[in-house]
């Protein structure tokens, strides 16, 4: 029969680690009683150590499921007993006073505000010299509420125990003998649910310090009857040396005092001692989960089927773990990140270099060549037939180019280039951790992207500093073939006519804000008259000025400015410059189209466009071979290593659960694959108890 108790507490620990449901659960021993009433001394009397929290301010806040599990000493071998608390994973604990320890820092670690908490304490006890049982220890009613305790402490410490005594639960009640019955917190809360005792057992402890007499007439339990019966017992251990069991000291003074008064306690009628309760608890505990046995393997055979169903139709009998779902979320990772490294293909790189320098070159065509005066000269050189050739050409045109190419070269291609490749990469990656799945897992993203920028961070100097010396050359002297002329020359002339092509349409644009071109043309030749008029002034005032004339005013325009809204003005003056800009932009045009930029390379001081233009290609080839090495071939190695190592092979059993977790859809796959097989475990476990099971009758009390 021993083997039933000890097999349905093993499946009693499993079905609470399944559902808090009511419907799974096998009975327990709920141990009640008020304050001071000796409940701790008798679980210690039973479990044979001290190892409760002791103090006066209220010590246990928090339910202890209590599992006595008996583990008989091997054939010569010495007996041992040990704790454990599966919450925790603390392993083996054989000091009685660190279980104490440990219990009453996770009492005191309920915050005082909350005064008591309904999470259970998980504690198992092995040793040959417990009894199989399960046992829960509730906090002690409060009688009269202290001061430093909060009003609604009595309220919760009650609907706490109230919780715990239901059904199929059995309640030990503990009273003391030298208290009436009649204020029994416990024997009141018990004969709310268990009005006839059927799962009631009154424990009095301080049997000694009442007259035996007294003490037997509350075992006979006439005046509040318990079908199960009570049991007396003197639970007290005091003066007990070191080496003493608990259990031991107990039961000596229980000889010595029973013994004293065997006229009283004698005639075996009444239930004494703690041994004696050790056995009740026993048998009744056994009974009961005996008779829970038929009612319990019908939910669970429910519960097992509802969950197989629901396995089979929502994922089909799938079944994952959370190891295959981190290895599947690598592999996405790193199949996301192979796509997006065609994003980073030399030819792709070179084109968005070349568009980066297109735009530098315009920068500098514009600073040294549209805004200068003698432009539309340089244009008509090129058409000039009286111009054998370049040595013809005034060497200011010249030093212009020389002047444009360095500005070119010098402009920190390196940095910029490297800063757009590693813009690229940051981007690339933050899009990858913030998107499925990653969108779950927020710390796996944030050190996805950490990695990369760390990688970056430590590449980029290095790079930029490479491409920079590699397209030194370019800074002294570029060398352009007559093919690479010829595409020069049709790039830019292809560029201007795009830039044309925008100033026009920003043109139009305009002319339709202000109402038409007859509108913007009298705009455009206002403000040209107000330049005008500015231009003559600043002169005046400067001659003036000569003349130390300080004393005369200038006039000042007035009331004319307001002749248009300000923002047309502003537009008439953007006007201007795109019609200046299309103009010039068409007359290099010309000139780029012309015979002699057609006839090669060393006509390039009438065309410096198509010069800078091969320059430009000729720094975008070389930053990309460089880059290439790098940045990008060392990006490609690094990152998918770091993963590998940092973010995955760094993650314990306990991590991978965690993160599998994270998701959503996945926590609820594992959740229900957890739920069957756990209750296909339980059930297996049932079935086999057939063999075993026990008379389901509740045995009546002894008397
Ligand atoms: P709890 O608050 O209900 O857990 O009560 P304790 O087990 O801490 O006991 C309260 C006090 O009563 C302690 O000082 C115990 O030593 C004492 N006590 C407990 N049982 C007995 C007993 O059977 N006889 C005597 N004389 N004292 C007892």
């Amino acid at each position: 029969l021993m083997n039933l108790t000890k097999k349905l507490i093993e499946i009693r620990s499993m079905l609470l680690s399944i559902d808090q449901n009511d419907a799974l659960k096998l009975p327990s021993i709920v141990v009640i009683g008020s304050q001071s009433s000796g409940k701790s001394s008798v679980l210690e009397a039973i479990v044979g150590h001290e190892f409760l929290p002791k103090g006066n301010n209220m010590v246990t806040r928090r339910p202890i499921e209590l599992t006595l599990v008996h583990t008989p000493t091997p054939p010569g071998g010495k007996p041992s007993e040990y704790g454990e608390f599966p919450g925790l994973g603390l392993g083996r604990i054989h000091s009685f006073s660190d279980i104490q320890r440990t219990l009453t820092d996770m009492n005191l670690a309920v915050p005082a505000s909350e005064a008591v908490s309904n999470d259970p304490i998980d504690l198992r006890i092995y040793s040959p010299f417990v009894p199989d049982l399960t046992l829960i220890d509730l906090p002690g009613y409060v009688q009269i509420a202290s001061l430093d305790q909060p009003e609604s402490l009595k309220e919760k410490i009650a609907a706490l125990c109230d919780k715990y005594i239901r059904e199929p639960n059995i309640i030990l009640a503990v009273c003391a003998a030298d208290v009436d019955l009649a204020n029994s917190p416990a024997l009141r809360a018990s004969r709310k649910v268990d009005p006839l005792g059927l799962r009631t057992i009154g424990v009095v402890t301080k049997m000694d310090l009442v007259p035996p007499e007294q003490g037997a007439s509350i075992l006979g339990g006439n005046r509040y009857p318990l079908h199960l019966g009570y049991v007396g017992v003197v639970a007290k251990a005091t003066g007990k040396s070191n080496s003493e069991r608990t259990s031991d000291v107990v039961k000596r003074k229980e000889d010595d005092f029973f013994g004293a008064h065997k006229n009283v306690f004698g005639s075996g009628s009444l239930m004494i001692g703690t041994d004696t309760l050790r056995k009740r608890l026993m048998e009744v505990l056994e009974s009961s989960m005996a008779s829970s046995l038929h009612g319990i393997t019908n939910a669970v055979q429910l519960e097992l089927e509802e969950a197989t169903y629901q396995f089979k139709v929502q994922y089909n009998d799938r079944r994952i773990t959370a190891e295959s779902y981190v290895a599947e979320t690598m592999d996405t990772l790193k199949a996301r990140f192979q796509t997006s490294k065609a994003e980073f293909r030399k030819q792709v790189i070179r084109e968005k270099l070349k568009m980066m320098l297109d735009d530098k070159v315009m920068d500098v065509l514009e600073q040294l060549y549209w805004l200068d005066k003698r432009a539309k000269e340089l244009g008509d050189l090129a058409m000039d037939s009286r111009v054998k050739g370049p040595e013809d050409v005034d060497s200011y045109w010249r030093h212009k180019l020389d002047a444009a190419s360095s500005l070119l070269t010098k402009s920190g291609v390196g940095r910029d280039s490297t800063l757009l490749v590693a813009d690229g990469l940051r981007a690339m990656t933050d899009s990858i951790a913030s998107g499925e799945p990653f969108t779950y897992h927020s710390r796996a993203a944030e050190r996805l992207i950490s990695f990369s920028h760390d990688i970056l961070r430590d590449r980029i100097g290095v790079a930029s500093d490479q491409v920079e010396n590699c397209i030194k050359p370019y800074k002294y002297e570029v060398e352009v073939e007559g093919r690479e002329w010829e595409l020069g020359r049709e790039r830019a002339i292809g560029l201007f006519e795009n830039e044309v092509t925008m100033c026009e349409k920003k043109l139009k644009d305009i002319r339709q804000k202000v109402g038409g071109s007859r509108r913007l043309g009298a705009l455009v030749g206002y403000v040209r008259n107000l330049e005008e008029q500015d231009r003559e002034r600043k002169e005046r005032k400067f001659k003036a000025s000569l003349n130390d004339d300080a004393g005369e005013e200038v006039e000042e325009p007035v009331a004319e400015s307001y002749r248009y809204p300000a923002a047309q003005i502003l537009d008439a003056k953007h006007a201007m410059l795109y019609t200046d800009r299309i103009a010039i932009l068409k007359l290099r045009m010309n000139a780029l189209r012309s015979k002699r930029c057609k006839a090669g390379p060393e006509n390039d001081v009438f065309c410096p466009e198509a010069f800078l233009n091969v320059v430009a290609d000729k720094l975008a080839y070389t930053s990309t071979m460089f880059l290439n090495i790098e940045l990008l071939d060392q990006f490609f190695y690094e990152f998918p290593r770091e993963i590998d190592s940092r973010l995955l092979y760094d993650l314990d059993r306990k991590e991978i659960v965690e993160f599998a977790r994270e998701n959503p859809i996945v926590r609820r796959h594992l959740d229900l694959q957890d739920r069957k097989d756990k209750l296909e475990e339980v059930m297996k476990q049932l079935n086999s108890l057939s063999t075993l099971r026990a008379d389901p009758q509740p045995k009546p009390r002894r008397n």
